[in-house]
């Protein structure tokens, strides 16, 4: 299995190693082989190359089964012009591998559930909401203008979409649906909307295809409010590109931690994209403090989505936990009585777990 590992800026480098290590450790017990290229993206390759998404990277990314991210951007890079920044070369990969749906698990362990900001009684027992995103239609790739007209200026945003777009990433969530807890709850606003409005109509078209899982709708209005009052009602959420940025960014915050959070981008084609939500950190980037458990999670996502090695992506969700349970934590998610350990030991940890 040939992946592309794109560390970036920041602490990317420092959290990718770390994955290596535990998809090594699966190697090793599983009896195959992961076959790493690393290739430059964002600051990094700004700096050696002039631009943040060298040709040879997306060629890189082409010809490998999945791609590893760390995370791009930093201070250095701010003052340049939008096309130019290290941000620019992330949407360039998504674009180039064709990837349409963005899958965010939300996960609460209960072992950190004080890290959140809500209350003890709506997270106990943990919380596990897997949101899919979509990622390259409505408001975001829209016809947008701005006119001058008497009365001042105009501007419109144009939220699209097709029945080929809605398709497809209804088809891809009832299947992830299927591999949890089979309820797939679709979000729009289709009382005002009317793409809203066809994404119902295909969506609940599609629905009859897979009679196992429990189908169910919410305004998104309604869907920020119970995200945070009663989380535990959810499994699968579906929603549009721009209903979903914002509802991700919630729903990972239930959980208190940017450094929890993994990530996944998939499409039609072969290559996967997974990666932390989490940025750079300049802050504390080369210092041994990043948690690199994000990254670690986003490993587990590739093997159980790109490769279909659902053992091996259980046994590193396991091992997490067994670190977790065993009081080690990382700076950012530091608890009384714990004992903290640095990225390098954490990364060591969890691969050592798996045997
Ligand atoms: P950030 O996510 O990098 O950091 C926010 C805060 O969380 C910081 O205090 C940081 O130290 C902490 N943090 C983040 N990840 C952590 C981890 N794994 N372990 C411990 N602490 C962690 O967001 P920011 O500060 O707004 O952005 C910094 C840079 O990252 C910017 O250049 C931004 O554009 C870029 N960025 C990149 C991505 C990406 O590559 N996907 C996403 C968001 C931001």
């Amino acid at each position: 299995m040939r992946i592309a590992l794109l560390p970036g800026d920041g602490i990317g480098k420092d959290i990718v190693k770390q994955a290596v290590k535990v998809l090594d450790a699966v190697g090793k017990k599983y009896n195959c082989v992961f076959e790493y290229k690393e290739a430059l993206i964002g600051g990094e390759a700004i700096d050696k190359v002039g631009t943040p998404l060298p040709q040879e990277t997306i060629d890189i990314c082409k010809e490998s089964d999945a791609v590893l991210l760390g995370a791009v951007g930093g201070p250095k890079w701010d003052n340049l012009a939008g096309n130019l920044r290290p941000e620019a070369g992330l949407l360039g990969i998504r674009k180039a591998l064709g990837v349409y749906a963005n899958l965010r698990p939300a996960i609460v362990f209960p072992q950190l559930k004080d890290a959140s900001t809500l209350k003890e009684e709506v997270l106990k027992d943990g919380i596990e909401i897997m949101i899919v995103r979509e990622l390259t239609g409505g408001l975001y790739f829209g016809e947008k203008k701005r006119v001058q007209t008497e009365e001042g200026q105009k501007a419109w945003d144009t939220m699209v979409y097709t029945e080929k777009e809605i398709d497809r990433i209804s088809r891809m969530s009832f299947e992830i649906a299927r591999k949890r807890n089979r309820k797939l709850t679709l979000v729009d606003k289709s009382n005002v909307l009317e793409s809203s409005r066809l994404w119902r109509e295909v969506f609940t078209n599609i629905a009859k295809d897979y009679t196992d899982v429990a189908v169910d709708y919410m305004y998104v209005d309604n869907a920020a409010m119970q995200l945070v009052r009663n989380p535990k009602q959810f499994d699968v959420i579906l929603t549009e590109n721009t209903f979903g940025d914002i509802l991700s960014d919630e729903a990972a915050m239930l959980t208190g931690s940017l450094g929890m959070l993994p990530s996944a981008s998939l499409g039609d084609g072969k290559v996967g994209l997974y990666e932390p939500i989490h940025g750079s950190a300049p802050d504390i980037a080369g210092q041994n403090k990043a948690n690199p458990i994000a990254t670690i999670m986003s490993v587990a996502m590739m093997l159980r989505y790109s490769f279909n090695m659902l053992d091996a992506a259980d046994d590193i969700e396991k091992a997490i936990v067994t670190i977790l349970d065993k009081g080690y934590r990382t700076l950012d998610i530091m608890q009384e009585g714990m004992t903290a350990v640095g990225t390098e030991e954490m990364g060591d940890l969890i691969a050592g777990e798996i045997k």
